[in-house]
């Protein structure tokens, strides 16, 4: 698609800190990293996300999973260890509408991701539990990384 930002990536016409990059797929770090390795990798023709990868289209389903691997081996953390998201839809945090695997590393990753957010998106009261978790206190203005990370540390107490 010509105006889509990761397709301008693939193209060129944008910069970005390249990793790996085969006939299929292209790997570069992301823009904002929330980790020591934060890299993403992405098909090199458009798919809008991972919801539409069609059926016909295994083979880029799998080079998409082999560029992580090499991603984690490039980037050192293939022993350390890290974690694969793919961000799908308003729900799950889309911002970039061209399917793109994240690989971040490089730290410990606290799981789950979003518990916080998902209280405010749901309009749960700002203290209360979920899945047997307690949370408390996140106003919309505070879901910055140092608000999470709090509330990490808080729910470990308990
Ligand atoms: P998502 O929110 O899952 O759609 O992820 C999109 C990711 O793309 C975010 O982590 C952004 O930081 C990243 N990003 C946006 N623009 C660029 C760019 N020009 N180069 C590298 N990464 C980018
Ligand atoms: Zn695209």
């Amino acid at each position: 698609m010509s105006d889509c930002l990761f397709c301008r990536i693939v193209r060129g016409e944008i910069p970005a800190k390249v990793v790996y990059e085969n006939d299929h797929v292209l790997a570069f770090h992301d823009i904002q990293p929330q980790a020591p390795v934060h890299t993403l990798v992405i098909p090199k023709i458009h798919v809008e996300s991972l919801a539409r990868l069609g059926a016909q289209q295994r083979e880029l389903a799998a080079e998409l999973v082999l560029g992580v691997q090499q991603v984690a081996r490039l980037t050192g953390v293939e022993s350390s260890g890290y974690r694969t998201v793919a961000n799908t839809g308003a729900h799950g945090g889309q911002s970039v509408f061209h399917l793109h695997l994240h690989v971040l590393g490089g730290r410990p990753l606290s799981w789950p991701p979003g518990l916080a957010e998902l209280g405010e998106a749901c309009g749960y009261p700002p203290a209360g539990h979920f899945a047997g978790l307690r949370w408390s206190s996140l106003g919309c203005s505070t879901l910055g990384k140092d608000r999470r990370t709090r509330w990490q540390l808080r729910r470990r107490r308990q």
